[in-house]
C-alpha cells in the first residue's frame, strides 16, 4: 500500500474502542464522502485513540504549517460541516452540504471546540512517548507504521549482540510496567543466562485493573510498537516464539494485533530469518477468557499451557522455569513499547526518558476521562486537576484509588505524592497498572471499599484459604457495617482479618486484597463511624432501622 505524501492535509479520525462506542465509524464514513467530494488531496486515516476518551468521537485536522487542530463530540450529520471550515471543495456537494469559501483561518473561528492540540490543557502537561503514535498512525498499516520509524529499533538490535541489546535497556533504567517494577534489563539478563536453550516472550496485555485501559489503547492504537518490542525481547534473550496475551473482551486491539502480525509474517518480519537475517521468530496471539488472576505472570502461563490460572509459588522465577518448564519473559504492553524507544536511539537522554515515563487511565468522576502519558514524578494533583480538569461537574474530590483496588484509596492531602513506584509505595499505595478511579464526595466510602472487596473476592483463584475465605469474610463484616449492625470492637476485628489475608495469600493478589479496605479505614474513617453511629454520612447506604 502507498503512502500518501507528507505534504498531504491530514484528517486523522479516533476508533479506539471509546471512539467506536461513540459512533466513530459512521464519523468516518461521513469523513470519507466529504474526502470524495472536496476535489483535493487529502490523506483520511482511521486512527486509534489519542486519549481523549471524554470528547469521542475526536477528529483532528492537520494542515501542513499550520497547527494541529482538534475537534470532541464530532457527529456523523456534523462532520462535513466542521471539515468544510478547513478545505473547499471544488465539487458543488461534500456528503450532502454545501461548502463555502473558508474566509479565516480555521483557529480564530468562533467554534468552541476548536483548539491548537498544544495549547489544551488534556495534552498541556503530557510527554507523549510511548503514545506518540496513538491517535497519529493508522493501525491497520505497516506502511504508516514504518514510515513513523517503526521497526527500526529491531533492526538496529538485530545488528547488535544480544548481550548489547539487554545491557541497552539496563542502562536505560527500565522498570516494569505491569506493577511488579522489576528491572526489565534484569529479566531478560536471567532469561538470556539459563542454559535451557528453548526460551519464550510473552507480551501481557491481559489489564484486569477496575478502570485500567492504557494497554488496551497501545495495542489499540500501536499494535506494532508491541509487536517490535516483543521482537526485540525475544531476540535479546534468545527465544524464538512469543505470544501477545491479552483478553478476548479486547475485540479490536485483538484484530488490530492480528492485522499486524499478518503483514510481518509476510513482509519477512516474522518467521524464517527475519529482516533477511539468520535469526527466526515466530510471534502468536493467546485470548484469555479476562480473569483479573492472569495478569500475575506465573498465572498466565498455566492458563497458556491449558491449566487454570492459579499462580505459582516464586521461586522459580518464570525467567528461570516458565512456560513449559523453559525460560520465559513476561513483560507488560507498556514495557514493551518503551523497549522499542530505548533500543531505536542511541541518545542515552532520550532511552531514559522513554524509562521514566508513565501511561495512566483516568476515569471515574473526573472531568476529562482519557489515557495520558506523563513523566514519572509528576504529581497526582497536576494529573487530576490539571491534566484531568478535576472533578466532574459541581461535586468535590474525595479520593483517588491508584493502580486499581490493589493501591486502595488516597485522599486530598496526599495528591502531591509524585507518580512514582517508589513514592507511592513508601505511604502504602502501588502505581501498578496506572488506572487512576477518581471519587467524588457523593460516595460512601464503605460502600466502595466494600465494592472493591467483592471485586477481589471474585477474582480470588481459590487456591490458597487467606485469600479465598478472607476475602469474603471482609466483604461480609463490611455489609455489618454498612447496615449498621455493627459496633466499634468489630472495626479492631476488620483491621485483624485484613492482616491475616495479607500475611497468608500466596500471590501479589492476596496480599494487596484487602487494601481497599485498609485505605479506606486509614483515610475516610469518619465515614465508618458514621455507618456505626447509625447514619450515611452520604446518604447512598440504606442503613439502620431500614437495613436488611
Ligand atoms: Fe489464588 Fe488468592 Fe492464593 Fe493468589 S492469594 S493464589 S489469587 S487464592
Amino acid at each position: 500500500m502507498q503512502r500518501p505524501p507528507d505534504n498531504y492535509p491530514r484528517i486523522f479520525v479516533g476508533t479506539g474502542s471509546c471512539g467506536l462506542a461513540a459512533g466513530a465509524d459512521a464519523v468516518f464514513e461521513a469523513a470519507k464522502r466529504f474526502v470524495r467530494g472536496a476535489g483535493q488531496d487529502i490523506h483520511l486515516i482511521r486512527t486509534g485513540c489519542l486519549g481523549m476518551c471524554h470528547r469521542e468521537p475526536v477528529v483532528e485536522v492537520l494542515i501542513p504549517g499550520r497547527p494541529r487542530v482538534i475537534y470532541g463530540d464530532v457527529t456523523a450529520d456534523g462532520v462535513a460541516e466542521l471539515l468544510g471550515r478547513h478545505f473547499s471543495p471544488v465539487g458543488p456537494e461534500a456528503a450532502g452540504h454545501t461548502v463555502g469559501q473558508r474566509t479565516a483561518d480555521a483557529e480564530s473561528l468562533p467554534y468552541p471546540d476548536i483548539l491548537p492540540i498544544a495549547l489544551h490543557p488534556f495534552f498541556a502537561g503530557q510527554a507523549p512517548l510511548l503514545l506518540a503514535r496513538c491517535g497519529v498512525v493508522d493501525p491497520h498499516s505497516l506502511v504508516d507504521y514504518e514510515a513513523s520509524g517503526g521497526y527500526s529499533a529491531i533492526r538496529r538490535a538485530l545488528g547488535m549482540h544480544p548481550k548489547e541489546v539487554i545491557a541497552r535497556v539496563r542502562r536505560s533504567g527500565l522498570a516494569g510496567r505491569g506493577g511488579g517494577g522489576m528491572l526489565t534489563g534484569d529479566k531478560w539478563a536471567l532469561a538470556a543466562a539459563q542454559r535451557d536453550t528453548e526460551r519464550y516472550v510473552i507480551a501481557n496485555g491481559d489489564e484486569g485493573d477496575p478502570g485500567a485501559f492504557s494497554d488496551r489503547t497501545l495495542m489499540e492504537g500501536d499494535p506494532h510498537a508491541v509487536i517490535e518490542g516483543l521482537m526485540i525481547a525475544a531476540y535479546a534473550t534468545g527465544a524464538h516464539r512469543g505470544y501477545i496475551y491479552t483478553r478476548a473482551a479486547y475485540a479490536t486491539a485483538l484484530h488490530r494485533l492480528e492485522v499486524a502480525i499478518a503483514f510481518c509474517r509476510k513482509r519477512g518480519y516474522l518467521g524464517e530469518g527475519i529482516f533477511g537475517t539468520g535469526y527466526d521468530l515466530n510471534l502468536h496471539i493467546r485470548k484469555g477468557s479476562g480473569a483479573y488472576i492472569c495478569g500475575e505472570e506465573t498465572a498466565l502461563i498455566a492458563t497458556l499451557e491449558g491449566r487454570g490460572p492459579m499462580p505459582e509459588e516464586k521461586p522459580p522465577l518464570p525467567a528461570v522455569k516458565g512456560y513449559l518448564g523453559h525460560p520465559t519473559v513476561v513483560n507488560n504492553v507498556e514495557t514493551l513499547v518503551a523497549v522499542s524507544h530505548i533500543v531505536g536511539t542511541e541518545d542515552d537522554a532520550l532511552a531514559a526518558l522513554a524509562a521514566k515515563t508513565k501511561l495512566l487511565s483516568l476515569s471515574g468522576a473526573i472531568a476529562r476521562p482519557g489515557a495520558v502519558e506523563v513523566p514519572m514524578g509528576t504529581s497526582l494533583r497536576e494529573v487530576i486537576f490539571g491534566i484531568g480538569g478535576g472533578v466532574a461537574g459541581d461535586r468535590r474530590f474525595k479520593a483517588v484509588l491508584v493502580g486499581g483496588p490493589d493501591g486502595g484509596f488516597l485522599p486530598e492531602h496526599l495528591l502531591d505524592t509524585p507518580v512514582s513506584f517508589a513514592a507511592l509505595s513508601r505511604i502504602g499505595s502501588t502505581l501498578g497498572s496506572g488506572a487512576l478511579v477518581v471519587v467524588d464526595d457523593s460516595t460512601c466510602m464503605v460502600a466502595l471499599a466494600r465494592y472493591f472487596e467483592q471485586f477481589e473476592a471474585d477474582a480470588s483463584c481459590g487456591k490458597c484459604t487467606p485469600c479465598r475465605v478472607g476475602t469474603v469474610r471482609l466483604v461480609e463484616r463490611l455489609d455489618r457495617i454498612i447496615a449498621g449492625h455493627a459496633t466499634a470492637a468489630e472495626l479492631d476485628t476488620l483491621r485483624d482479618l485484613c492482616g491475616v489475608v495479607r500475611e497468608g495469600s500466596l500471590c501479589g493478589l492476596g496480599r494487596a486484597a484487602p487494601n481497599p479496605v485498609t485505605s479506606a479505614l486509614r483515610h475516610f474513617g469518619d465515614d465508618f463511624k458514621a455507618h456505626l453511629e447509625g447514619y450515611c454520612p452520604t446518604g447512598a447506604c440504606t442503613t439502620g432501622e431500614d437495613a436488611p
